[in-house]
């Protein structure tokens, strides 16, 4: 069985800077699980195809709202060929959820098994709009393996665990509300878990304070009020309760991916020299 070398945080997207978020700029915070004889996604931020065709794909209202910069270099798999690991060794995607700025890379790796919850698929494929979900991003030919109610709990939460290759021990977590089949991603990393939050918070400066007011990106995004608002105390509560044994980050808080990178000695060359660009470009 492949064991876990390596758990690899990054972005494979980088947004701003947006006057209506607290932050300069946004990650795509995203994690590459290196095991011994594949690789391992959880999720994938803008693809290569969103970077050469961006007002054709995602459209002008979206990169007048998000502002991505627009460089392939921040892409998984310019990330992972430039340091000589090819997109077939990519064997799996774990996806929080499927707006374009997750799922875009997901057609970088067509070999590869792109593991959803089953709400989350089954909105994606309904007939209620949402921009963010971007149908050319998953064709039909997209090998998706969907993970349905257990009734199995993780810490108080909905949870369902995930069928991997290899010793990587994780799990969809049930936080609904940005769309109606988001989940989290729990991962044990040792004797801890960690759990990327994906879109249910934007920054840990202002939700988990005790008056946590929505940020418009938030409203704008959401699919359901009552649950994104669930979700958060659910979230609250782990962080109140399990702090010490649950390490937290969500997509989009640049503190939090700062601290997820150049705080663990894994400064991001890439990312800092695009920002170093765009902030020039924009003076
Ligand atoms: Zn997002």
């Amino acid at each position: 069985m492949s064991s876990v070398l390596d758990i690899e945080h990054t972005t494979f997207a980088i947004m701003g800077p947006l006057a209506h978020t607290p932050t300069a700029a946004m990650p795509c915070h995203c994690v590459i699980f290196h095991l011994s004889d594949r690789i391992i996604l959880l999720d994938t931020g803008f693809g290569v195809r969103e970077m050469e065709e961006p007002g054709a794909l995602l459209g002008e209202d979206a990169l007048w709202r998000l502002a991505p910069v627009v460089d392939r270099r921040l892409t998984a798999l310019s990330r992972l060929e430039s340091r000589g690991i090819a997109a077939s060794d990519v064997t799996d995607i774990i996806l929080t959820h499927l707006d374009s700025d997750h799922a875009g890379g997901v057609h970088d790796f067509p070999n590869a098994t792109v593991h959803v919850c089953h709400e989350e698929l089954e909105s994606f494929d309904g007939t209620r709009p949402r921009g963010p979900y971007k149908p050319y991003q998953l064709p039909h030919t997209t090998r998706f393996k969907t993970y349905d109610r257990t009734g199995e709990v993780w810490f108080g939460l909905e949870a369902r665990s995930l069928r991997l290759p290899g010793d990587l021990d994780a799990k969809l977590v049930m936080l609904p509300g940005h769309t109606l089949g988001h989940c989290g991603v729990a991962y044990r990393e040792e004797a801890r878990w960690t759990l990327h939050a994906g879109d249910s918070y934007f920054d840990h400066g202002v939700h988990f304070s005790p008056l946590a007011p929505a940020l418009p990106l938030e409203i704008a995004f959401q699919a359901s009020a009552p649950a994104r608002l669930a979700s958060l105390g659910h979230l609250r509560r782990l962080k109140q309760e399990h702090g010490e044994e649950i390490a937290m980050f969500c997509t989009h808080d640049q503190a939090e991916f700062e601290h997820w990178t150049a705080g663990k000695g894994r400064p991001d060359p890439i990312s800092a020299d695009i920002m170093a660009m765009a902030a020039g470009s924009r003076e």
